[in-house]
């Protein structure tokens, strides 16, 4: 054993749980692809330049003091360091500056957030075609912003912030085409009364929606039937919206359905997940301290379910206080005393979850794509290859591999994973939880052979 607790992510959720178990005086190591910590939200926040910091928001600032005391916890920091293979036993397996190396603890969280979910449509493998959230990675990273005429379609509350900062940040947004579907209004009204509970929240969306509106930015709602028009790169964006059809010329489209938890790593190491029909996505199962049926291996954070920043911070922290507990450095006494404050703060911070999920709940037409679009990018399978599939006794993900190669590219299956399950649940005319997802193995990411070999040689150095 190397360290008392391993977590791979430093997001909020990780960043929280180093903390907690720093305090705890747990030995622990954090791992993380990117050369900073920060996770999605907080990407680069101790480093952002002013003038962008302050247009990215308070939400963002607020990220900076955690970052600046997770820097100083004296906890074993591997960044720029990307996980490619979590064995059973909780080795990970690690790759840094092109050298592979392998840490093992008895705890293990990972605290791998989320991904933006898929919007596969016509057109959206054109030059030009982005995901928002890739927007929003260039203006934190490096302050930049897309130049031309931009349309956001989509839908969820980071299609409006990224909207937002896009447009404090001065680009030109020629657009916004809303796809959620009319009946997600009245669904969403059902949740309502959670949603009161959570005022600062409503207070924030609200805000977003002014600030919008008063840059009279043109913006199309319940849009349908929504293609990419270009030959060699996105020239405009095609839909049908109140009845009409609609074409906005653009150079550069971002597109956005909502964040889904990040399975690969849950998925790797064979743990159960639940199917949530709400947020139309995977999500592993979990007790209250964030561990799941593999004993020592927790999860924190969006990659546990969808909740947002604050409380991937408290879930962070309780998935801590749980691996110090199981290293039998806190009572059960002790435990639950000290997980009293972040389980308050989780329960707040999911209240509006129900009202978001039903509100932006994407449409079928983006979870089940038919006809010739992409669906797998890696390898190029379209929708209705998939369909066919079925078509040749096709039951799964997996026999799609078998079939065509889908999901056995670069990306492992991450990208193209829930839109595989969305279209063979249509055609079996069954459910995703009897679909099925694919089966994930490592590496989790591609990594080049001298790496594995490089952690074979020293493992044969320390038998010799
Ligand atoms: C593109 C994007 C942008 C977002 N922007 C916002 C925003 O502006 N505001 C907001 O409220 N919410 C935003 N969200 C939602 C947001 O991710 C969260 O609510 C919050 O950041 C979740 O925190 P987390 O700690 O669970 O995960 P994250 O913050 O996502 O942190 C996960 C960390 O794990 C690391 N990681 C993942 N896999 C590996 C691996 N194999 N090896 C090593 N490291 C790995 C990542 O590099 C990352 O730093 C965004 C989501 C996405 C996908």
């Amino acid at each position: 054993m190397t360290h008392d607790l391993i977590i791979i992510g430093a997001g909020p959720a990780g960043m929280a749980a180093a903390l907690a178990a720093s305090k705890l005086g747990l030995k622990t190591a954090v791992l993380d692809e990117q050369s900073r910590p920060g996770g999605q939200i907080y990407r680069n926040v101790g480093d952002v330049a002013p003038q962008a910091g302050r247009l990215l928001g308070p939400d963002y600032l607020h990220g900076r003091p955690l970052a600046a005391r997770f820097l100083d916890a004296g906890v074993d920091r591997h960044l720029a360091t990307m996980v490619w293979d979590i064995a059973q036993d909780l080795t990970v397996s690690a790759m840094a500056g092109g050298r592979g190396f392998q840490l093992r603890a008895p705890q293990l969280i990972a605290a791998t957030g989320a991904m933006e979910r898929a919007s596969p449509l016509p057109g959206w493998t054109l030059p030009g075609v982005l995901n928002a959230g890739a927007a929003q990675i260039a203006l934190k990273s490096s302050g930049s912003i897309p130049s031309g005429r931009i349309v956001l379609a989509g839908c969820g509350p980071l299609l409006l912030l990224v909207a937002c900062q896009l447009l404090a940040a001065g680009a030109n947004i020629a657009a916004i085409v809303e796809t959620a579907p009319a009946a997600n209004r009245w669904a969403a009204l059902r949740e309502m009364a959670g949603a009161l509970f959570a005022p600062k929240l409503l207070a924030k969306g609200l805000a977003m929606i002014r600030q919008i509106r008063r840059a009279r930015v043109p913006w199309f709602a319940e849009a349908t039937d929504v293609e990419i028009e270009g030959d060699e790169r996105a020239a405009a964006l095609r839909f049908i919206a109140a009845g009409e059809q609609k074409r906005i010329a653009a150079d550069i489209v971002l597109l956005h359905h909502g964040v889904v938890p990040n399975t690969q790593i849950s998925r790797l190491l064979r743990v159960e997940h639940a199917w949530v029909e709400a947020q139309q996505a995977w999500k592993p199962q979990l007790n209250g301290f964030g561990e799941t049926e593999l004993s020592g291996f927790r999860i924190a954070g969006d990659g546990g379910g969808i909740a947002g920043a604050l409380a991937a911070e408290a879930s962070g922290e309780l998935a801590a206080i749980g691996a110090a507990h199981a290293l039998g450095r806190v009572s059960s006494k002790e435990r639950d005393r000290l997980a009293k404050t972040p389980r308050r703060v989780l329960q707040s911070q999911l209240r509006i979850r129900p009202f978001l999920d039903a509100l932006y709940r994407p449409p079928d037409w983006i979870t089940a794509p038919s006809g010739g679009t992409i669906i797998c990018r890696c390898e190029e399978v379209s929708a209705q290859e998939i369909s066919r599939m079925v078509e040749l006794g096709c039951l799964g993900p997996n026999q799609t591999k078998f079939f065509s190669r889908c999901g056995m590219g670069p990306c492992q299956g991450r990208i193209c994973g829930l839109s595989v399950t969305g279209i063979l649940t249509r055609e079996l005319s069954t459910t995703p939880a009897t679909v099925g997802a694919y089966r994930i193995r490592s590496p989790l990411k591609p990594v080049p052979l001298a790496t594995i070999g490089n952690i074979a040689l020293e493992k044969e150095q320390v038998r010799r």
